[in-house]
Parts: C-alpha cells; structure tokens; sequence
C-alpha cells in the first residue's frame, strides 16, 4: 500500500517536473508593448510627425476612423483593427482606379502632360472684364494650351489674350438650359480634342494646375473616373422621365460644377449616348436639374459609377475661412464669393487689405 502511494508520488513529481520543463523551453512571451509605441505609430497614419506610411493609406486611415484617430488608442487590437480597416479601405474597388483619398492623391498610375488635360471655363458675356480678366492674369495665363473658354458673346479684347475662345451661342442667362447648353458643348468639344481628362470649372475658381495634374495621374484616364466635391450631404433626390407619361423618382451624387469637377476619357465615352451631339441638353430635360446635376446623373444613375469625392475641389458654398493657409498650395481648386452677406474667402495673412486689392482671390 505504502509502496503503491510511493510509485504514485513519484509519478505525479514526473509530471510536474515535465511540465515545467516545458515552460521554461517554450518562447517566452513578447515584453508588454508601452501603450506609447502603439499611439505614436498610430499618430504617424494621422499625421506628418513620424515616420510616413503610403500616402493612399494616411488619408484612407484618417477618411475611414477620424473619431478613433483623434482619440488615443488604448489597446494594440483596437490599433491592428484600425491598420486593417485602413488597408482595406486603401485598396482598389472592384475592377476600378484607386480608392481616392480625401486630401491626397495616391502615387500616380501613369504619366500625364499638361497638353493631356482639357480644362473649360464656364462664363459669360458680363463676367469677362469682372471676373475673366482676372484668371487670364492669374492661372490660365501659364496654362494657355489647357484652358478652353466657353462664352456667349464675342469679345475681341478677350480674343487677342487667347486664342481658346468658344462662342457657344448659348443664352447669356443662368437658367437651367442656357447653363446645360454651355456644358454640351463643352463636353463636344473635349471629345473632339483627343485628350485624357475633362475638367470643368466657373470663371470664378482658381485653378492650381500642378495638383490638379497631380491628382488626375493617380487615376488611369481609361477607366471610369468622375471626380470633384459635391456640395450637399446626400444625394440628391430627382424625379426622372422614363416616357411620355411615366416618372420615377431617382437618387444620385453629383459633384458640385462651382467646385470643379473632372471625367476621364474612359469614363466620357460611356457617356457619349447622353451627353454628345445634342443628348445633353435631351438628358437634362429628363430630370430638369442643372447641369452639373445632370452630369451626375449620367454618370451615377444611367452608368452606375460612383462619384469619387475629393477634398481637394473647393466652391464658394462652403466655408473657405476652413481651409488651412498650410494646404492651400495642396488644393486643385479655390473659389470666392458671398456668402450670407459675408465675404467667402481663403483666410490669408498678407500685407494688402481687401480696400487695397480687392480682386484677390483670398484677404
Ligand atoms: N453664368 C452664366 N450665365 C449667367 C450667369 C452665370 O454662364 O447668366 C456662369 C458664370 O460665368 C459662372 C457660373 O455660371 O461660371 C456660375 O455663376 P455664378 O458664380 O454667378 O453663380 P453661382 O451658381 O456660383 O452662385
Ligand atoms: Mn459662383
């Protein structure tokens, strides 16, 4: 008896001493991680201070979880979920360009020069000396070859400063047709000229042509890319004739045209049946919206392909006192204007008052 409880004794004293044999053999476990490593690898997805992940995954991180960037990070889980949900959120949607990052333009997927970009300004008759004057002074004289006027009147003064004028002979009025009309022939003409990329703006937007170059090279010009700011917060609700007698109601995003807004040519061709020859001013009476709307319509609505939003397109109906003086240089497009009585402008510090130089496109 004394003997079997000796033997079991022994036994269990085998085991035990195996068992922490096995401890002491296996990995040992990671020293904790500081809370610190994970918060300042995760301010550096935020921000410039660090070192810099993939400029696409920054901004896709900073899109996707701004709240639970802004906060501090409390676990590694929550910090690896995040980096996951970032990657995933960087990545290429199914079968299309690049996931577009709100602020930056990821690396760019094929070389683009200047003459590969079709730039039009919307404008009219009683704007050319108050506000045409100024962007000929300003951005479209160093970017004469991309820039293509379309107007409704003959000016000679206007003429002489550049050779890109079209008289649309569309109204001079801001109704929704004459407005329509202008686009028609403005996306005609981008057809006809054989390039990449059509961007539209109205005489009053600034247009930073570097990024915008920047932004449109991210993007291969032969897949369906429609890129620009809308300026509501949801799509828009409109109501589309289907026949004679029939409407249905029908939603979309559009991308706002006093922000700008660009098509690439892939994309521009699908549109061809609405848009070219005619189709456009057809396709606008469907919904009876203006014309940028009508533009995402096309696109959005009879295409299906969804508006990519980008930061970096700036009209006067929003605030501009809120974009950073330090991005500014980053931007495609600015604007100016009133707004509730106020004067909407970039906030910059400089020597002149408004009284001084008033044309200037921030004070
Ligand atoms: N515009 C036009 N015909 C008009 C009035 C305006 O073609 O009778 C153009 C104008 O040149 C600008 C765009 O439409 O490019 C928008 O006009 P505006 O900035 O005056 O108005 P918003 O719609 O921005 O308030
Ligand atoms: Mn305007």
């Amino acid at each position: 008896m004394l003997k079997r409880c000796g033997r079991r004794l022994l036994l269990a004293l085998a085991g035990a001493l195996l068992a922490c044999l096995l401890v002491l053999t296996a990995d040992p476990p990671p020293p904790p991680v500081p809370a610190e490593r994970g918060r300042r690898a995760l301010r550096s997805l935020a921000g410039p201070a660090g070192a810099a992940p993939a400029r696409g995954l920054e901004a896709a991180a900073a899109a996707a979880a701004p709240a639970a960037l802004a906060r501090e990070v409390h676990s590694l889980s929550e910090y690896f979920s995040l980096l996951t949900r970032a990657r995933r959120d960087a990545g290429p949607p199914p079968g299309g360009a690049p996931r577009p990052a709100d602020g930056h333009p990821p690396p760019p997927a094929e070389p683009l020069a200047p003459h590969d970009v079709f730039i039009a300004v919307k404008t009219t008759r009683k704007f050319h000396r108050a506000r045409l004057d100024l962007l000929l002074e300003t951005w479209i004289s160093r970017h004469k070859q991309m820039t293509f006027i379309f107007t409704d009147g003959e000016d000679e003064a206007l003429a002489r400063r550049t050779g890109n004028v079209v008289n649309t002979n569309c109204s001079a009025a801001h109704s929704r047709q004459a407005l329509s009309c202008k686009m028609a022939v403005e996306f005609d003409h981008f057809m006809e000229s054989g390039r990449k990329w059509f961007c539209h703006v109205d005489d009053d937007n600034y247009v930073n042509v570097r990024a915008l170059l920047r932004l449109l090279a991210s993007y291969p010009h032969t897949q369906d890319v429609y890129i620009g700011k809308p300026s509501l917060d949801r799509p828009i609700q409109a109501t589309e004739r289907v026949s004679e007698n029939t409407m249905r109601p029908v939603h979309f995003w559009f991308a706002t045209g006093g922000a700008g807004f660009c098509i690439s040519r892939g994309l521009a061709l699908k549109m061809s049946p609405w848009a070219s020859r005619g189709h456009f001013m057809n396709t606008a009476e469907r919904i009876r919206l203006p014309d940028d709307c009508t533009i995402g319509y096309i696109v959005e609505a009879l295409l299906g392909v969804p508006l990519i939003r980008s930061g970096l397109f700036h009209s006067h109906l929003e605030n501009l006192q809120q974009v950073p003086a330090s991005e500014l240089h980053e931007q495609v497009t600015l604007s100016y204007g009133m707004f509730e009585n106020k004067r909407n402008a970039i906030h910059v510090k400089g020597p002149f008052s408004v009284e001084a130089d008033p044309s200037r496109w921030a004070n």
